[in-house]
């Protein structure tokens, strides 16, 4: 089974794909921290990667092809997968589609996590995440027990360089305006399934699997 899970910066979209591969039983493969891993270990592909993240640009589609589609031949990655913040352009989408073809794998559904601009952006002013597994919280609606602590592996918090100031308006810009692109290709192939992320994190989550098994 491989799931692609759509939603802006914001959405819930993390919280929500760690919940969602643990029931499916599939892999979270999230790009977002594949390139903050690169970059914390200081790698080439890192270096490269971070002068766009932290404009709040995209990363070139060659450099986000080709670290995904490494990452999609693992072994731990072959009973499927969860994928989360790729694809994000509509070139990526098709090289997705050309690299599991290869592997005789193809995508089953696309779900897309609705969730309005205005609460986008009162939600990502107050995210933090930990520095030893990237974890979530939300300072307003999901804060750590300890102020600036992980509850689950007491790690520091901090907040992301593309979660403030100007970078956040410029990542919705993009979400908004090409990434959007996607979910008509995923209509298109008869593959697009559209959640209300709008509501707690319990009901996002079982409308997900809902949305999900239906389709199988
Ligand atoms: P995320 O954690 O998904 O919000 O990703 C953080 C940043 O990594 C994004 O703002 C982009 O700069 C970069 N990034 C992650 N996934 C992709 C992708 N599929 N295509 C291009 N850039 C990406």
């Amino acid at each position: 089974m491989n799931i692609i899970l759509i939603g802006a910066q914001g959405s819930g979209k993390g919280t929500q794909a760690e919940k969602l591969a643990q029931v499916l039983g599939v892999l979270h493969v999230a790009s977002g921290d594949l390139f903050r891993s690169a970059i914390a270990q200081g790698t080439e592909l890192g270096m490269k990667a971070k002068i766009y993240i932290d404009r709040g640009d995209l990363v070139p589609d060659d450099i986000t092809v080709a670290m995904v589609l490494s990452r999609l031949q693992e072994p731990d990655c072959a009973r499927g997968v969860l994928l989360d913040g790729f694809p994000r352009t509509l070139e990526q989408a098709k090289a997705l589609d050309r690299g599991l073809q290869e592997a005789d794998r193809f995508i089953d559904t696309a779900v897309y996590l609705e969730v309005p601009r205005e609460i986008l952006l009162k939600r990502l002013s107050g995210r933090y995440i930990c520095r030893a597994n990237q974890h979530i919280y939300n300072i307003n609606t999901r804060p750590p027990k300890v102020p600036g602590i992980c509850d689950l592996d007491g790690s520091e918090l901090y907040q992301r360089s593309d979660d403030q100031g100007e970078a956040v308006q410029k990542r919705l810009d993009i979400f908004f305006n090409g990434t959007f692109k996607l979910l008509d290709y995923y209509r298109d192939e008869g593959k697009l399934a559209t959640v209300n992320g709008n509501q707690d994190v319990e009901k996002v989550h079982k409308d997900l699997v809902k949305a999900i098994t239906d389709r199988l």
